[in-house]
């Protein structure tokens, strides 16, 4: 049971006590009067009798004859009652009257619910006892002394009846229309006294008539008629006027933008106004339906859940002036049977529509709040990704770096995917959009509540970081976002790993948010070069001025002006020093930026669709280079770097051979230097590229190996000739014990495959000599020689060092050591034992 049924049965209950007690009381009352009537009734004459008829009948005519007020679905009536009863009380017995009085009523109310009846009966027994005990305390005599002697018992009998009839009938008002009794009494009071001012003026005259001439008494009915109109006219206009004005602030309160603001107002509004026990509103727009009373909205849900009050039911559309729109309906709900008047019907017609224009404001508001906020939601974040987007990122940052009194260090780390195109290339963009989500979630997932994920554009994220407690934290955190993108991604079965650069900065002194963006990209390029996975922005190493991204644009003219060129970094025997090989590593000869490295460059043209021209230029002056060497009497292959995404071009092997061949090179002087990527793992085309290559004697060699993801599994599908131990390793290897057990395996496998091993980055005499005693036969690095033109690594190689063309560095002096490894060189594929007499044996 709901709360408002229980409430419900508790007022019936306190109404049908209220009702039985002035039944009772109404009982005894007419009990009592009744031996006493009787008696009088013994010794009546005819006129006494005609007296009590037309008595009878006036009380039941002023019963009938009302001024009508409906309160919910209970009509309540301002009568002439009273009146008929006082004249009554005036000329004939007091217990006489009281039963003229309960016949007469008893007929007027015969088409009223019995309960209705049984009050109106009792409550004007009471009254008419009371005004006739009162009349009897008075001196009253009739026919009266004087005028003054009429009017003071009257006035004294007709207070009494007044006061008695509003005491039992407005508590009973209250309680059934749920009003407070103290406002029921104030309601229209200043009219009911009026009335009863009135009311009593006739009944005095009516006396006063009846005292002086009996035939007077024919102009009573016309005057109380006239009154009477006067009066009931009066109370309705007075009533249609306070709805009308009730009317009127009611649809100025619809007016308001919010809608549940409007269906509150208009569930309350339209309650009070019609005196409904319920409204409902149904909306058609989001099949909403709200239903509620005076008191506020007690249910707001689905249309079809059934109504608490059932009863009459009145409907009223809710629609525009033209009835072209139509929002919903407006339904008002009484419990007991109610018709609308003409006034209320055309009240409700205007309410109705009022409601629907405030309805449609309503939802067009809404509608436009929404897309405005779909606009700044969109404006801000990354459709894809759902982070922040580059813009959303800047206003954040500048606010942050701007707020003055900023908690703590504010950092950004920039984080771009390596070789993502290739994921899209090869997979297809709904791959390439699933792995970007992934990394955005997990991004979300490392970041800290006071952090802000960014997706900057295609595979560039971006991570604010907020309230640092010191500067050296960034790299910590920037570690943990990184580490999150470690773990191979779930791609449709598919394990897909992708590898990750971070670049991290901390907030400029000056500059605001663009600085730390423009830096934390450069110190991600310092990363990239360096083969770090992170670095840190350092000022010293920022060449600014050759914006990357700038670049861009250059590079189709880059190709087509042949501004790459190639420098050649030797790859020595580690024992003898002798040249065994060299690799082609391309520059960009900028006409204004002068020499700039691949890393700055390598990205932009494998995004621009310029690498195919790119890859053929470098090969082709590889190749130059390598048959001018072999001219010169040095027959050393050259080493190519390889793209990942060059090999997903099945034309590839085909146009390198036909290289090879214009520059009558057998395959096996060149080496392809391939990365570790997905391109290269999980491909039937890479597989197809490379067999081709191989199967023509062309050499492969594994790059930067032991940085990659998989490099064991990759080994197996891809047969390749080499493996280039990355420099991280040997840079480390003196003082990390775990790079000497990569470099140990690393060789380990290369023997156990036979395969060469080449250690990069060899930058130290006590480098190279702990790679040779460790079994490593061949490295590159400044120790022997950096990078330069393929001349000047000519000039160097006719030079020689100790006066032995071919080498560029001392050899090694251990022989013990050589002596115990030559068993190992043997067997890798590299060695050769011409070259052995060179050692000490
Ligand atoms: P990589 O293949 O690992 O090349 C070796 C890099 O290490 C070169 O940088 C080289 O200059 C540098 N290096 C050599 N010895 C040392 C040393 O002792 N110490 C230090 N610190 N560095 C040393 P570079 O020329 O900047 O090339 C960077 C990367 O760019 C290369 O790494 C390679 O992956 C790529 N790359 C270069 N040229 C080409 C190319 O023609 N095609 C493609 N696809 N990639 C290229
Ligand atoms: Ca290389
Ligand atoms: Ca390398």
């Amino acid at each position: 049971m709901t709360l408002p049924q229980r409430r419900e049965i508790e007022t019936d209950q306190r109404l049908r006590l209220l009702v039985g007690l002035v039944v009772v009381v109404a009982i005894l009352i007419t009990a009592t009067s009744l031996p006493v009537a009787a008696r009088s009734a013994v010794t009546a004459t005819p006129t006494d009798i005609a007296v009590l008829v037309v008595l009878t009948v006036a009380i039941a005519l002023g019963t009938l004859v009302k001024a009508r007020v409906r309160i919910r679905s209970t009509t309540h009536s301002i009568s002439w009652t009273e009146a008929a009863i006082i004249i009554g009380l005036a000329i004939a017995p007091a217990q006489s009257v009281v039963l003229c009085t309960a016949v007469g009523i008893t007929f007027a109310s015969l088409r009223l619910p019995p309960i209705k009846m049984a009050f109106s009966v009792g409550k004007n027994v009471i009254v008419a006892w009371g005004a006739g005990i009162t009349l009897a305390m008075t001196t009253w005599t009739w026919p009266p002394e004087n005028t003054v002697a009429l009017i003071v018992p009257v006035a004294a009998s007709y207070l009494v009846a007044a006061l008695l009839d509003d005491l039992l009938a407005i508590p009973v008002i209250a309680l059934a229309s749920g009003t407070k009794i103290a406002k029921q009494f104030r309601t229209n009071l200043d009219l009911r006294l009026a009335g009863f001012a009135v009311r009593f003026v006739v009944a005095v005259c009516t006396l006063l008539i009846l005292d002086a001439n009996f035939k007077l008494l024919l102009a009573i009915p016309p005057l109380v008629l006239s009154l009477h109109l006067g009066y009931s006219t009066r109370i309705r206009s007075r009533t249609e006027q306070q709805a009308w004005q009730r009317l009127a602030r009611t649809t100025d309160a619809l007016n308001v933008v919010d809608l549940d603001t409007v269906l509150t107002t208009a569930v309350t509004q339209a309650a009070e106004l019609f005196s409904a026990d319920e409204v409902e509103i149904e909306l058609r727009l989001g099949g909403r339906t709200v239903r509620g009373g005076t008191g506020g909205i007690t249910f707001d849900g689905p249309i079809g859940t059934p109504a608490e009050v059932d009863g009459t039911i009145v409907p009223a559309p809710l629609e525009g002036h033209d009835r072209t729109v139509d929002v919903g309906i407006l339904r008002l709900r009484f419990r007991g049977p109610v018709q609308l008047s003409e006034r209320e019907q055309y009240t409700l017609r205007t309410f109705a529509s009022a409601l629907c224009t405030a309805v449609r404001n309503a939802q067009a508001y809404a509608e436009l709040a929404r897309v405005a906020d779909e606009h700044a939601y969109a404006a801000a974040h990354d459709a894809l990704t759902g982070l922040a987007n580059r813009r959303h990122l800047l206003d954040e940052g500048t606010e942050q770096l701007s707020t003055r009194h900023a908690d703590g260090v504010t950092a950004l780390v920039l984080i771009d995917l390596n070789h993502f195109k290739e994921v899209n290339d090869t997979l297809g963009h709904a791959a390439g959009d699933q792995v970007l989500v992934q990394v955005a979630d997990r991004l979300r997932g490392a970041a800290q509540a006071s952090d802000l994920v960014a997706r900057l554009g295609g595979d560039e994220f971006a991570v604010l970081l907020r309230g640092l407690p010191a500067p050296a934290v960034a790299a910590h955190r920037a570690e943990t976002l990184l580490a999150a993108l470690h773990e191979p991604f779930e791609l449709d079965g598919m394990r897909i790993s992708v590898e990750a650069s971070g670049g991290i900065s901390v907030a400029p002194s000056s500059g605001g948010m663009a600085e730390l963006l423009r830096r934390a990209d450069v110190a991600m390029y310092q990363a990239k070069r360096a083969g770090q996975r992170i670095a840190t922005y350092a000022p010293t190493r920022d060449t600014a001025d050759l914006g990357r991204l700038t670049l861009g644009g250059d590079l189709p003219r880059a190709v087509a002006d042949h501004e790459f060129v190639v420098n050649f970094q030797p790859i020595v025997d580690l024992g003898t020093g002798e040249v065994t090989s060299a690799e082609a590593l391309a520059r960009w000869h900028h006409p204004t930026h002068g020499m700039i490295d691949p890393l700055r460059f390598l990205e932009a043209v494998e995004r621009s669709g310029l690498l195919p021209a790119f890859a053929e230029a470098i090969l082709d002056q590889a190749l130059i280079a390598a048959a001018n060497w072999r001219d010169a009497g040095f027959d050393v292959p050259v080493a190519v770097n390889v793209s990942p995404r060059s090999l997903l071009d099945a034309r590839f092997p085909g146009s390198v051979l036909a290289r090879l061949r214009a520059h009558d090179l057998p395959p096996d002087r060149l080496v392809l230097e391939l990365t570790e990527t997905l391109t290269l793992s999980q491909l039937d085309v890479v597989d197809r590229v490379l067999s081709r290559l191989r199967d023509e004697g062309v050499r492969l060699a594994l790059d930067d190996f032991g940085t990659g993801y998989s490099s064991l599994s990759l080994l197996s599908r891809i047969p390749v000739h080499e493996l280039k131990i990355d420099r991280s390793f040997v840079t480390t290897m003196e003082s990390s014990a775990e790079a000497a057990a990569v470099i140990r395996s690393t060789l380990d496998l290369g023997r156990s495959l036979n395969l060469d091993v080449v250690a990069e980055g060899v930058e130290s005499e006590p480098q190279r000599r702990a790679l040779w005693e460790l079994g490593c036969v061949a490295g590159q690095g400044h120790l022997f020689a950096r990078p330069m033109p393929a001349g000047t690594l000519l000039a160097a190689m006719q030079r020689g060092s100790g006066g032995r063309p071919g080498t560029l560095a001392a050899p090694l002096h251990d022989a013990g050591a050589v002596i115990r490894l030559s068993q190992n060189r043997r067997q890798t594929g590299r060695s050769r034992p011409d070259r052995l007499p060179h050692l000490p044996a």
